[in-house]
C-alpha cells in the first residue's frame, strides 16, 4: 500500500493537467513506467454500439430506457472566472487549495477548458436523458461560482449513482497526449471501487469511439483533487485529451467534435451500468 500511495503521489506530481488551471510550471508529464492501475477487469462495450466514429459516420441515437432508474451527476469542470479563496482538498484536510479556476485553454485555437466542458456536458446529459436516466448538472452557464467541495455536496444531495466530472489538460510537454481518467485515492473515499470500475468503462468506451489515444491505459489515483475527496457518490475524473497538444487540440477544439466526445462518454457510462448488471 505505501508502495501503491507514493507511486500516486509521483503521479501526482508528473500530471501538470487543468488542476490549477492555469499555466503549470511542474514538470513534464510522463506516462509512468509502473502506472497507478486497478486491477479491475474492463467491463466489455457493447457490441451493438461499438463501432468506431468517423467524422462522415452520423452518430447513433440514444436508446430510450437504457439508463431507466439511474441517477447520473455532470460536472462541467472549473467557470469563466477564478475564485482564489481556499478550501481544504479533503474533509479534515489541511492543505488549501483555490476554491475554482478558469481551467486551460488550446495552444492554437485558444479555445477554453471551462467552455468545451460545458458544451459537452450538456450534450452528454441530452444523450442520458433520451435513455431515461435522471440527470443533474452542477452548472448550466459558465459564470458561477461553485467550489470543488460544493460541487461535490451538489452530487451527494442528488444521490447520483455515478458523476462524472469533465476537463482537458494542458502540459509543459506538447507531445505529451491522450485522454485519462482517475479517481480519489483508494481508503480515501467509500465508493473507490465503483469509481474506478466506472472509470475503466468510460475511458475504454471514450478512446474506442472517438479514436483519441489513452495518456494513461490505467486508472490514475489522486489524493489532491477536492472534489473526488468530498465526493460521497462513486466519481470519476475525466481528462478528454490534452489541449496542449496539437493533434489533440485539433479535435478537441472542433466544435464537430463535442456530439462525438459526448456520444463516446455516453458509451462508457453505458458499458459501465449494463456490467452492473451482468456483474
Ligand atoms: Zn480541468
Amino acid at each position: 500500500m505505501k508502495k501503491l500511495l507514493a507511486a500516486s503521489l509521483c503521479l501526482l506530481l508528473l500530471l501538470s493537467g487543468c488542476m490549477g488551471g492555469e499555466k503549470q510550471t511542474e514538470p513534464t508529464p510522463q506516462p509512468t513506467a509502473e502506472p497507478t492501475t486497478l486491477s479491475i477487469a474492463a467491463p466489455t462495450p457493447l457490441s451493438t454500439f461499438h463501432s468506431p466514429l468517423s467524422t462522415a459516420t452520423p452518430l447513433p441515437t440514444a436508446m430510450p430506457g437504457l439508463l431507466a432508474g439511474r441517477h447520473i451527476g455532470i460536472d462541467p469542470g472549473h467557470q469563466s472566472e477564478p475564485n482564489r479563496v481556499e478550501e481544504p482538498i479533503a474533509p479534515d484536510s489541511e492543505i488549501m487549495r483555490n476554491k475554482a479556476s478558469s481551467g486551460t485553454a488550446g495552444a492554437s485555437t485558444g479555445v477554453r477548458e471551462h467552455e468545451l466542458v460545458l458544451e459537452v456536458g450538456l450534450r452528454l446529459a441530452e444523450l442520458l436523458r433520451a435513455s431515461d436516466a435522471e440527470v443533474m448538472l452542477t452548472r448550466q452557464i459558465a459564470e458561477v461560482n461553485l467550489s470543488g467541495s460544493l460541487r461535490a455536496q451538489m452530487l451527494g444531495e442528488a444521490q447520483v449513482d455515478l458523476a462524472l466530472t469533465l476537463h482537458c489538460a494542458g502540459a509543459d510537454d506538447t507531445n505529451a497526449r491522450g485522454a485519462y481518467a482517475m479517481v480519489a485515492t483508494r481508503g480515501s473515499t467509500g465508493w473507490h471501487e465503483e469509481s474506478a470500475t466506472a472509470a475503466r468503462a468510460i475511458l475504454a468506451g471514450y478512446a474506442a469511439e472517438t479514436g483519441l489515444p489513452v495518456f494513461s491505459r490505467g486508472v490514475l489515483q489522486s489524493a489532491d483533487q477536492t472534489i473526488l475527496n468530498w465526493c460521497e457518490r462513486p466519481i470519476v475524473w475525466m481528462e478528454l485529451g490534452h489541449l496542449s497538444n496539437a493533434e489533440d487540440e485539433a479535435f478537441l477544439a472542433d466544435p464537430d467534435s463535442v456530439p462525438r466526445i459526448a456520444y463516446a462518454l455516453y458509451l462508457g457510462i453505458v458499458a459501465y451500468f449494463q456490467s452492473l448488471r451482468v456483474g
